[in-house]
């Protein structure tokens, strides 16, 4: 158990204010504590929000090669960490290895990489008529993060905030601190002035609150739950402050008649199940049409079998614990209630994995016969939770993916790609792959209705963080 001191603020560690209170870092596999961090008060997010306050004027006016140059010195930093990254996000989120080396460690680099090529090519200033259009740092940024993707997330938001100029307070979720304090001492090594970057741990009742409600604080970008999204949003706008959200999801995955149904269910499940469920733009409804309904079933509770609980560290493992003892409580009522309501389990159910008796494990489940009134077709479970339900036509297909209050991603398979971007058109969301699209950095991330406000990745994220001011001739 490792006791870990103060918060990144201003360049360096400094000792937390308050009164020693911490935040017990748990291992979702072993349920041991193995670290303590500082549970961050409002007077150490006043020191944070200050410091980047100071830096703001110097880091606004570097020149953007000199911002690139260090910013890549950040990525290459990540880069060459990412074996004690993976090592980490096991520890502290249950994440399988395997996934961890493969996507969590990895996917941030990629990200980092293309903010670094929008920052290359970004025109700061542009002519629109007799008018001279600047694009300049919207302010000091307060950002607030969630555990299931815990280094992905930070870089989503740190690293375009600093390419557009604006110095960071980061709040990471309680769940996942030790990845966001391995951030920090990253960009301590990469050099960054004291002051661009900041870290407060702590819990968001206390410290996310106090960032998300700072006077000193321009723009809040937040990522995590719909209910703590809504309290975000209302005292940004009570503060007048630019604030992003990228919230939760309940997205379809519609497989028309004639597409490769095999691989479609696969790859369904696949992503239904991707880190224990916990993904906002996981598909946790797949759509099939009557005449594919019950083949598709049979294939997904095949495929679910591949999907055996087990020890994350182990390399063979693609289903980890979920994060926490709430979580896994919260996933198994849902279970239960999907039951309750008439669904027909086929794979799976509430039941701890036979021969573990220790972890927050939950068994891959998978249920046929759903209706779209049904709290689970409803509801973001977050974990291992895939609904199948059936649709007569294309016009009743549509009508069940878009009848939900999210509306962040989604998947179309059809034989023949035009059609599946046909029907895409036509869904409420943000992100959707066609026949398996692969997932663009580049590309803008995030939600409509309940999922969110604004967008991440790529040139979209950049402006999250810039304001524009024009000179008219
Ligand atoms: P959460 O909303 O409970 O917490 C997210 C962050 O907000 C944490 O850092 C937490 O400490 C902080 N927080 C909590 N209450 C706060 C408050 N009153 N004021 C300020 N900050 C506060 O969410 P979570 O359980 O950590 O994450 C899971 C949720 O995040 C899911 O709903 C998921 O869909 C969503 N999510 C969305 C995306 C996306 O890009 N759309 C990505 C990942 C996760």
């Amino acid at each position: 158990m490792q006791a870990h001191e103060g918060h990144y603020i201003d360049g360096a560690w400094r000792p937390a204010a308050g009164s020693g209170e911490v935040i017990e870092v748990v291992n979702p596999a072993t349920e041991e504590v193995i670290a303590t961090v500082p549970a961050g008060t409002a007077e150490d997010v006043d020191a944070a929000v200050a410091a980047a306050r100071s830096a703001a004027g110097a880091w606004r006016a570097t020149p953007r090669d000199e911002r690139l140059a260090a910013l890549t010195r950040l990525r290459d930093g990540i880069a060459s960490h990412q074996d004690e990254i993976a090592a980490t996000v096991v520890a502290e989120l249950g994440s399988p290895l395997r996934l961890a080396q493969a996507l969590h460690s990895t996917l941030p680099v990629a990200v980092a990489t293309s903010v670094l090529e929008v920052l290359a090519e970004f025109p700061f200033e542009e002519k629109v008529g007799n008018s001279t259009v600047y694009y300049e740092p919207a302010g000091v940024v307060g950002a607030i993060t969630p555990w299931n993707y815990p280094l992905h997330q930070i870089v989503a938001k740190v690293l375009p905030a600093l390419a557009a100029g604006c110095p960071v307070v980061l709040k990471p979720a309680e769940n996942t601190p030790l990845t966001a304090r391995l951030f920090a001492s990253i960009v301590h090594d990469a050099g960054l002035p004291a002051g661009t970057f900041n870290l407060v741990t702590g819990l968001g009742t206390v410290a996310g609150a106090a960032l998300a409600e700072h006077d000193g604080v321009d723009v809040v970008s937040f990522t995590g739950s719909t209910a703590v999204g809504r309290r975000i949003g209302a005292a940004a706008g009570r503060g007048i402050k630019r604030v992003a959200l990228e919230l939760g999801g309940k997205s379809a995955n519609v497989i028309l008649p004639g597409a490769d149904l095999t691989r479609a269910v696969k790859v369904g499940v696949g992503n239904a199940f991707l880190n224990a469920g916990q993904t906002c733009s996981a598909w946790t409804r797949m759509l099939v049409s009557d005449a594919d309904y019950d083949q598709a079933v049979e294939l997904a509770a095949k495929s679910a079998e591949g999907y055996v609980p087990g020890d994350p560290t182990d390399r063979s493992t693609r289903l980890g614990p979920l994060v926490s003892a709430v979580q896994r409580e919260r996933v198994r009522a849902y279970i239960e209630t999907g039951v309750r309501e008439g669904a027909r389990l086929v794979a799976g159910g509430a039941e701890a994995p036979e021969g573990l008796d220790k972890g927050y494990y939950v068994r891959p489940t998978v249920f046929a016969d759903v209706e779209p009134g049904m709290t689970i077709a409803r509801e973001e479970i977050f974990g291992p939770v895939l609904s199948i339900l059936r649709y007569r036509d294309a016009e009743h297909a549509l009508e069940i993916a878009n009848g939900t209050d999210y509306g962040l991603s989604g998947g179309v398979w059809a034989a023949d790609p035009a059609e599946a971007a046909a029907f895409a058109r036509r869904m409420e969301a943000g992100q959707i792959d066609i026949n398996g699209g692969a997932f663009n950095p580049a590309a803008p991330f995030g939600g409509y209705k309940n999922s969110g406000v604004g967008r991440e990745m790529g040139r979209f994220g950049l402006e999250e963080f810039l304001q524009t001011q024009s000179l008219q001739f």
